[in-house]
């Protein structure tokens, strides 16, 4: 299951964010994932489960939230938020476009307890 190997690799970033922060156990994590990144959330919620056992975040609580794709232009060089099997430019319908935003996960908070 690849979204158990991302799970490490985050529960490692955690770990240290904890131990940077001196804090006793994690209560809350939030997660931005794009929706090119090839995660899926469910899956990542349970390869969470499994990750967190023995680690500062043995308790805490994973929120997902699902960031938007977005893409752009080639041709007229406008940026489109759209949906991840339609990488089409909302201007001009063109398809030669570059990802800019939605591979991405990321890790945007660390709730403590100190
Ligand atoms: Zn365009």
């Amino acid at each position: 299951m690849h979204e158990l190997s991302v799970c490490q690799g985050l529960m490692q970033q955690v770990e240290r964010v904890a131990a940077a922060h001196g804090a006793t156990a994690v209560e809350r994590i939030v997660l931005q994932i794009g929706g090119l990144s090839g995660v899926e959330p469910p899956l990542l919620e349970r390869a969470f489960e499994i990750a967190r056992a023995g680690t500062v975040a043995s308790g805490a609580e994973l929120e997902i939230r699902t960031g938007p794709v977005v893409v752009q232009c080639q041709e007229c060089g406008g940026k489109s938020a759209v949906p991840a099997n339609r990488l089409l430019c909302n201007y001009c319908g063109e398809w030669r476009v570059r990802v800019v935003e939605g591979e991405e996960l990321l890790l945007l908070t660390v709730e403590m307890d100190m």
